[in-house]
């Protein structure tokens, strides 16, 4: 059989186990496993690794304890903006969507403007209007209220801060960014990635996640890979590209590249976070310099890891 493997995470930040409760672990390492189980699903029945990267972050975009799609954070002014991005590896075909709201998943109207549009990236309302011309599924605001998310951001309102939203003071509430990155049966690999943002982020803020090159990048000849962390630095660091580069002009492994990107390169720039990787052979990595990643993956020799500490 030819080999598939799936890898996901649901963001990285300040996640340590003395402040988890032994309920909400079980929550996430569920949810984990869920979105691991769609997407791998849809690999082991021939899918492509683009499908099962759309499904597997479709479903995280449905749980409230990620910070994408339903639990997506608030920003500074209440509202709640949000960014995804997919790329094939096959063809190099993308799609994004920035600062898009009440978009039920938006990791499916990236995957919309890539298959739909003549462009790569739509913006707020213009994205909005072309969501609804397409049919995508869109929902009140009330769909993605949620007390927790609304406390931390009630914490931070009055300053000009914004947050990870792992590392929000709100130190027992842990939620992050979500993506995936896909090999399947017919050697193409795929990565997307979803999230909500940072918490108070102002003026329009995008970060890194809809941004191909920075936030998630495909390209058979080398990787596949879906980042999370502190935004900014991961777009200055254009650090999924960089592993990708460091594959194809360096020769490095998928580890050794990813562990050059997030242990040296971002740490230098003050890049909290982490990646997720897969590479043309199957090969899987999930690398962070932060306390902690909500990560799992799964291939067809047999490994199934789900993990959120170091
Ligand atoms: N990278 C995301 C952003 O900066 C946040 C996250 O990964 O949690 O928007």
């Amino acid at each position: 059989m030819s080999k598939i493997s799936l890898v996901i995470h649901g963001g990285a930040g300040t996640i340590l186990r003395s402040v988890m409760t032994p309920d909400l672990e079980k929550a996430y390492l569920l949810a984990l496993q869920e979105a691991l189980e769609v997407g791998y699903g849809l690999l082991e029945n021939g899918g492509s690794s683009l499908e099962a990267v759309k499904a597997a972050v479709m479903s995280l975009e449905d749980c409230i304890l990620f910070n994408a799609g339903k639990g997506s954070v608030f920003a500074k002014d209440g509202s709640q903006e949000m960014d995804a991005s997919i790329m094939e590896g096959k063809t190099l075909m993308a799609g994004a969507v920035s600062a898009v709201r009440n978009i039920r998943n938006p990791v499916e109207l990236a995957y919309t403007v890539m298959t739909k549009s003549q462009h790569v990236m739509l913006n707020g309302k213009g994205a909005y209007d072309f969501a609804i011309l397409n049919g995508i599924k869109t929902e009140p605001d009330d769909y993605f209220f949620s007390p927790f998310r609304y406390d931390q951001w009630k914490q931070m309102q009055d300053s000009d801060e914004a947050a990870l939203d792992h590392n929000v003071s709100l130190t027992d509430k842990k939620f992050g960014t979500v993506g995936a990155a896909a090999l399947d049966k017919h050697g193409n690999i795929a990565a997307a990635t979803s999230t909500g943002g940072m918490t108070n982020k102002q003026f329009g803020r995008v970060g890194d996640s809809p941004i191909i090159g920075a936030g998630t990048y495909a390209n058979n000849k080398t990787c596949a890979i879906s980042c999370t962390g502190h935004g900014e630095p991961f777009i200055r660091a254009v650090t999924a590209y960089d592993v990708s580069c460091l594959m194809e002009y360096k020769g490095l492994s998928l580890e050794e590249a990813m562990n050059v990107v997030v242990h040296d390169k971002l740490i230098k720039m003050d890049g909290e976070g982490g990646m997720i990787g897969v590479d043309a052979n199957g090969n899987t990595a999930m690398v962070f310099n932060s306390e902690g990643m909500y990560r799992g993956m799964k291939n067809s020799s047999g490994k199934n890891i789900i993990a959120i500490y170091k």
